[in-house]
């Protein structure tokens, strides 16, 4: 019987939140705190879309999927040069890993857009995220990386250019490429250069594949493009073949519980994300576009726990399984999980007494 088992469902959910996190699935366009994106904004002469019936920019407001990656591409407009990067990366660093005690993370930033709105040189991008992190890092001690994504509503030969700048330009923090936007104006299939060619380079790869719609670009992205992870995958929950195989060879699908309800997948113990889990499958839980869709990595947890019926053992396990999948090198990942088994050790000893975690200081994690 787990030591913890004497928790109230209150105390369950404040030892999830308090658990040390990463997150490998957050978009830096999704992730810029309002007033930046608005002084951005006014700095560039970027209109913001309305998004609320009275006519007004609101980042939590958009009525509907299409609107919201409509709004990501003005805010990438607004993202110009590397300072700019240095700063929205930061913040962004400084602002989720406070929110959901994450001590390390990945994040999708979409260079080929940048440079279609301003030229700006990749070279000035990565530096600049580099910077921004760094800063971060001596901040709060959170770790970064960058992925570089494509845009699938872009030109195939716009994603090989893509990969050629990141070959071009080797960076330790930028490691690997992803593929985001509307899976119905961009397949998989057609990207398929670019991903030979970051696989020729050994870049880690990852497609956006099967979020509310598409199933078969689950199985393309794996099978033809290579990927190494899936960011979403819920329809993989539906095909038990392509599930065990995913299973056996240990892929991780990157899940956003709160946009998964966006998109229409249920909230309870019907979601796909409950169901990939129950199954054995590698999944992290991450907060995609946190300041579009509300949404964090603590929220997620919290929810996903309810929804899924799951006792602070198997939260536990969530923190920590991750970490074996993300883009850092090995060393890095033995010191992540040292610091988290003697974080969770401690968080263990201090919620074991009955009651204590009642009396205990309540962490500014939500
Ligand atoms: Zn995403």
């Amino acid at each position: 019987m787990s030591r913890l088992a004497h928790l109230t469902s209150e105390e369950s959910d404040e030892f999830t939140r308090r658990l040390p996190k990463v997150e490998l699935h957050c978009h830096l366009a999704g992730m810029l705190r309002p007033g930046t994106l608005i002084e951005l904004a006014a700095k560039y002469g970027i209109p913001l879309p309305d998004t609320t019936p009275e006519g007004v920019y609101d980042p939590c407001h958009q009525p509907h999927a299409v609107a919201s990656l409509n709004l990501l591409d003005a805010v990438i407009s607004c993202i110009k040069d590397r300072d700019d990067f240095a700063r929205v990366a930061h913040e962004a660093l400084v602002d989720s890993s406070r929110a959901s005690n994450l001590k390390y993370m990945e994040i999708f930033f979409n260079p080929a857009q940048h440079a279609a709105f301003w030229a700006t040189p990749y070279a000035d991008m990565a530096d600049g995220l580099i910077e921004g992190m760094r800063e971060a890092e001596r901040e709060t001690g959170v770790k970064g990386r960058f992925i570089a994504s494509i845009n699938r509503e872009q030109s195939p030969a716009v994603a090989t250019q893509l990969v050629r700048d990141v070959i071009d330009n080797p960076r330790d923090e930028i490691v690997g490429i992803g593929m985001d936007a509307n899976e119905a104006l961009g397949p998989p299939e057609a990207f398929q250069e670019a991903y030979e060619l970051a696989g020729r380079h050994r870049l880690r790869r990852t497609a956006h594949a099967g979020e509310w719609a598409f199933p078969r670009n689950v199985a393309t992205s794996i099978e033809t493009l290579g990927c190494d992870r899936i960011d979403h995958g819920y329809f993989i929950a539906a095909e038990p073949v392509l599930l065990q195989r995913a299973k056996d060879s240990g892929l991780h699908f990157t899940c956003c519980w709160s946009t998964s309800l966006y998109h229409g997948w249920p909230a309870g113990p019907q979601n796909p994300i409950v169901e990939m889990w129950r199954q054995g499958l590698s999944i992290s839980l991450n907060s995609d576009d946190p300041q579009l869709d509300g949404s964090s990595v603590n929220r997620d947890y919290v929810a996903f726990r309810h929804a899924a019926g799951a006792d602070t053992e198997q939260m536990k396990r969530l923190a920590l399984d991750p970490i074996d999948h993300l883009w850092a090198d090995e060393g890095e990942r033995r010191d992540l999980r040292r610091q988290f088994n003697t974080e969770i050790q401690a968080l263990e000893s201090e919620f074991a007494t009955p009651g204590a975690a009642l009396t205990a200081p309540q962490g500014a994690h939500r």
